[in-house]
């Protein structure tokens, strides 16, 4: 079997994570080349029957942003109730264009755009579960309904919001497929080889787009 065949299966979704104008140059928390993967993406969406779209969503004055917490700043790691908690600085705020999908996003045929980050009090990087891990956002549901059993993940970023919506989709039992190449990475504090160190304990393979063509 070719991955070209299991790629065009009906049991096979691709999740683009967060590809929006602030995790891009020029936005509020630009990841680093962000806009390089969006024709990467667009190819490779367009080999897929099944897409879903993830916005990060955050109301005013969410507990991720530094400017929530006196005398934080960006990037420093607080303790959540439910955790650690990098603190960002104030990006994908409702209804702002930073909070649009990067205009060069041309994924008609996605399913689902799923809004994550909605709690005020709990950040959200995975497109299946809140940080604390337990609150779900139903994503799980949607694709068991539609008999999804593999998740291929692109998307913004590697080492935070689709490190986490891969190693949820794998704890909820699909097979999970992190297209590298076509993600690209904040890397805060070691993040980047965390993130290759858990994907690979678990299982989870990164691969590249060129290897599904
Ligand atoms: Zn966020």
């Amino acid at each position: 079997m070719t991955q070209g065949a299991i790629i065009d299966g009906n049991d096979v979704v691709l999740i683009v994570v967060d590809v929006q104008n602030d995790f891009c140059p020029g936005g509020a928390l630009a990841v680093p080349r962000g806009d390089e993967i969006v024709p990467i993406v667009n190819r490779l969406a367009a080999r897929f029957r099944n897409v879903v779209l993830t916005q990060d969503w955050h109301p005013p004055g969410h507990f991720s942003f530094a400017s929530t917490h006196p005398e934080r700043n960006p990037f420093e790691t607080i303790v959540a109730p439910y955790g650690p908690q990098v603190l960002w600085p104030d990006h994908c705020v409702q209804g702002t264009p930073g909070a649009a999908f990067h205009a060069g996003l041309d994924i008609g045929h996605a399913a689902l755009a799923l809004r994550k980050g909605m709690v005020p009090t709990i950040d959200s990087y995975s497109a299946f579960y809140e940080n604390d891990r337990r609150t779900p956002t139903g994503l799980s549901g949607f694709l068991r309904e539609r008999g999804i059993s593999r998740v291929f993940l692109a998307g913004l970023a590697f080492d935070f919001c689709v490190r986490y919506s891969a190693e949820d989709a794998r704890r909820e039992g699909f097979a999970v497929f992190v297209v590298e190449d076509a993600c690209r990475s904040i890397d805060v504090n070691g993040s980047v080889t965390q993130t290759r160190d858990s994907l690979t304990s678990l299982g989870i393979a990164c691969i590249s787009a060129l290897s599904t063509a």
